[in-house]
């Protein structure tokens, strides 16, 4: 039986990978359901490919995408919009398998939907994990929902980690023979670069990352280390993990993914070629597998594989996230707020690309932590840290 499948963040980076994914596989999968929040020309050129019975745009969208759906006779896709209409189609009962790629904080709800539907999750929206932490955990569990990580790191240590580890206990201390998890960076664009260089890189250097192509949000934050400072906080909930036994490796190659170490002295890597085709497809077969369009790894080829440690005084991302972590609470949802904020207003070159952990240290710093136990709590705190965020981008507004 052919499983049913429903991608928010169609016309992203990772959808475009997923859809690429599901092309091979015909027999197995039907695309039920795609978002977009823009680029609605793409979004028709997958429904005219894919078929999909569902696709949800912004209501402000909603006019121009049904013209554009009769200028090319598409009349088999119904058009839903705004985050309603995401969080139909993520609990939708014809859905079996929900690909989670909006980015950002948009993401949490259609997610958490995906989760409490009990549906197969494929995570890429690490926002969504970092900002409601453990209740998306404990959603997951008490509604059965498989979640499953593609973020490339996270899949490598999930398929690392012994059989049946994120069922068990949560304690967040390692168990089953694990000792530690070696979370790999490439360092992003800015590795090499000095101190001072880096007040004066623009977004288009930002958005260049040396291994992988990404959408624009998640290249900035690979820049300043953010990425990593969000993938620490996301490997401690979907491992159970606390964030001591954690390690962050500069590994520029990218071919390692990631590593989990085991009392007796051993270190298993997941490696392959930078490709999010490989943990999407891992994803969606688990734990059956799949093929995919990309390269079997040639080592003769990568013949060299580096590791440093990070520089956490040029890049004090992942300070902050590991602060904010440890503080736990809605410390992470505040840094993922001012991030988001942050990194839009250096999109849009209103700040120097140094001022984005500014920004984020500032609203930690101005924010009382509060406890984590509730949704509101945390939309509350990603509302406010979202307002002061703002302000410390005005006050450090480029003339
Ligand atoms: P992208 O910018 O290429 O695509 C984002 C998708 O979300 C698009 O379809 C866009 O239309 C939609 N979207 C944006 N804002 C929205 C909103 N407010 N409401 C509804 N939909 C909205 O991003 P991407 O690179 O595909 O990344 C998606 C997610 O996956 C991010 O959380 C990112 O951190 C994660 N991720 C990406 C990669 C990668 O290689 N691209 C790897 C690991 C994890
Ligand atoms: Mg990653």
């Amino acid at each position: 039986m052919s499983q049913s499948v429903c991608i928010l963040g169609a016309t992203g980076s990772i959808g475009e990978s997923t859809l690429k994914v599901l092309q091979q596989h015909p027999d197995k999968y039907s695309v039920f359901a795609v978002t977009a929040y823009s680029r609605l020309e793409k979004l028709v050129e997958i429904c005219k490919q894919f078929h999909p019975q569902v696709a949800v745009v912004p209501s402000t969208k909603q006019d121009r995408l049904a013209q554009l759906f009769k200028q090319h006779q598409i009349d088999y896709t119904e058009i839903l919009t705004d985050e309603a209409g995401l969080v139909a189609v993520a609990e939708h009962p014809q859905v079996d398998i929900v690909m989670a790629a909006i980015v950002g904080a948009a993401g949490l709800l259609p997610t958490l939907a995906a989760v409490k539907a009990s549906k197969r999750v494929l995570l890429a929206n690490k926002e969504a994990l970092v900002m409601s932490g453990e209740i998306m955990m404990q959603a997951a569990e008490q509604h059965q929902a498989l979640l499953l990580p593609v973020d490339s790191e996270h899949n490598a240590i999930f398929q690392c980690l012994p059989n049946g580890y994120c069922q068990s206990e949560r304690t967040g201390q390692p168990k089953q023979g694990v000792s530690r998890i070696l979370l790999t960076a490439s360092g992003g664009p800015f590795l090499n670069t000095s101190l001072n260089d880096l007040h004066d890189v623009t977004p288009a250097q930002a958005c260049k990352h040396p291994n992988w192509s990404m959408g624009q949000k998640i290249s900035v934050d690979s820049a300043t280390l953010m990425n990593k400072g969000l993938e620490l906080i996301e490997a401690c909930h979907l491992f159970s993990i606390s964030e001591h036994f954690v390690t962050v490796v500069i590994h520029p190659q990218s071919i390692i993914h990631s590593m989990v170490q085991y009392v007796d002295g051993s270190t298993l890597a997941q490696m392959g070629n930078p490709d999010m085709c490989t943990p999407i497809a891992h994803a969606l077969a688990w734990p059956q597998r799949i093929s995919t369009p990309v390269d079997a790894l040639d080592l003769f080829v990568h013949q060299q594989l580096n590791f440093q440690q990070p520089d956490t005084i040029k890049f004090p991302a992942l300070r902050l996230a590991r602060h904010a972590m440890q503080a736990g609470g809605v410390a992470p949802a505040i840094l993922n707020a001012a991030n988001e904020i942050a990194v839009a207003a250096f999109l849009q070159q209103k700040i120097k690309f140094t001022a984005i952990p500014e920004v984020v240290e500032h609203t930690l710093n101005d924010m009382e932590n509060a406890q984590a136990n509730s949704l509101e709590t945390i939309l509350q705190a990603d509302q406010f840290a979202r307002n002061i965020a703002t302000q410390r981008v005005d006050a450090l507004r480029l003339k």
